[in-house]
């Protein structure tokens, strides 16, 4: 049997069940346990304290399965995790919601798992080293409690390597995704590239935010910056919107955002495709004087460790302050950050002092977060990495 032995007084945050365990936690191991297996955590006077899986390669040194450390992790304990999280989601996909994550890591007791369904598809990543373990028991059990046409694997992310994981990519169950996969929010209309595109293959945590912007946009003018896709810009013209300008420096991405503008009916009059940086673009509306009614900001990560947050407390004003000076009177700005080390109320700071700077008053009208496809475990808050504000100014 492998034991970890925590030090004296390391076992805090375990007791409160929050799932990781890091390095300098760990007095001492008995036995040698391998990559991704199952090891028995116990506090400094050998009491055992639950059961997790072993990656000797990361900081984080185990991920626990569980707090009862009885628990026996086998292909039935799996199976039954992953019965879990997808019952949670049994209401959530619907004829007209053909899309949803059905695994969230340590929100469904699964560390390092991400299972995303697109129509027909299944779309995963396995980013620990206890997820890879039991990678063949998952994608069968997938392929039961989930049917589908194809499973396709994502592991092609740069945190595997702080597991000493290699990055991984390609078909691992049933049939290969078509290049385009379609699928349906409400009544919004979207391809997905599962092969291609960002993350698993599309921004699902915005589910309920690019439905709030549908019922804002009618009779506005918007510019929606870090448009990937197209995702707030169908929503904006499907809520009313008289014209939308998407921006993204991806040509890819523009590329199935124009296809997704035709998938819904829209034309080029209705909405433009901009390839640009948006730190730049902005600047250029403003020296042409552009004013917008409705503006959007959803950029990507700009912290990805804590130690980068003042650069992107910076980057995160900018935009914020440049699109403020944009907004006509009475606009609204929907503005977002991914960044896990930017926490809402520093967020909300951010986007106050940019305001203060455009020298532009307004009020904050509605918190935002990741949707509940992408919950949030209590004892990992963590987790709650999405936040948005919408503020509407005078
Ligand atoms: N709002 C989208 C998701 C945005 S993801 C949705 O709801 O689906 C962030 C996007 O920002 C990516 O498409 C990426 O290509 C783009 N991006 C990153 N840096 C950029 C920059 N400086 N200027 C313009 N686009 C950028």
């Amino acid at each position: 049997m492998n034991i970890v032995k925590l030090g004296k007084g390391r076992d805090s945050s375990l007791l409160r069940h929050h799932p990781w365990i890091f390095s300098g936690a760990v007095a001492a191991v008995e036995g040698t346990p391998g990559v991704g297996d199952t090891v028995t955590i116990a506090d400094s006077s050998g009491k055992a304290l639950g059961v997790a899986a072993w990656s000797p390669a990361s900081q984080i040194r185990a991920r626990m399965w569980s707090f009862d450390p009885g628990t026996v992790i086998d292909a039935d304990f799996i199976r039954e995790r992953l019965r879990r999280a997808i019952a949670r989601r049994d209401g959530l996909l619907s004829a007209t919601r053909t899309a949803c994550r059905l695994v969230y890591a340590e929100a469904d007791g699964f560390p390092g798992l991400i299972v995303d369904r697109y129509g027909d598809y299944l779309s995963c990543q396995f980013l620990s080293s206890g997820a890879e373990f039991w990678r063949d028991t998952i994608i069968a059990a997938l392929a039961e409690l989930s049917p589908c046409l194809g499973i396709y694997e994502r592991s092609d992310v740069a945190v595997r390597k702080h597991e000493g994981l290699e990055q991984r990519q390609g078909l691992v169950h049933g049939q290969e995704p078509p290049q385009w996969v379609q699928i349906q929010e409400q009544d919004r209309l979207f391809m997905v590239s599962i092969q291609q595109g960002h993350k698993t293959g599309y921004y699902l945590d915005q589910f309920d935010n690019r439905s709030l912007v549908q019922q804002l946009s009618a009779g506005k003018t918007v510019l929606n910056c870090f448009s990937y896709t197209g995702g707030f810009g169908i929503a904006a013209l499907k809520g009313g919107a008289t014209h939308v300008t998407n921006v993204d420096s991806s040509a890819p991405a523009l590329e199935l955002a124009g296809q997704n503008l035709e998938l819904n009916g829209f034309d080029a009059d209705q909405a433009e495709l901009v390839q640009a940086n948006v730190f730049e673009y902005l600047r250029e509306l403003k020296a042409s004087n552009t004013s917008y009614d409705l503006i959007v900001l959803d950029p990507p990560k700009f912290a990805e460790t804590k130690h980068q947050f003042k650069k992107a407390a910076r980057a995160y004003k900018d935009i914020a302050l440049q699109a403020a000076q944009l907004l006509s009177a009475g606009g609204t700005l929907v503005s977002f950050s991914c960044s896990g080390a930017i926490d809402p109320a520093l967020f909300q700071k951010i986007t106050a002092d940019a305001l203060l700077d455009a020298g532009r008053e307004g009020r904050i009208t509605h918190y935002l977060h990741q949707a509940e496809d992408h919950p949030v475990a209590l004892p990992f808050p963590e987790a709650l990495y999405l936040k948005g504000l919408v503020c509407v100014l005078d």
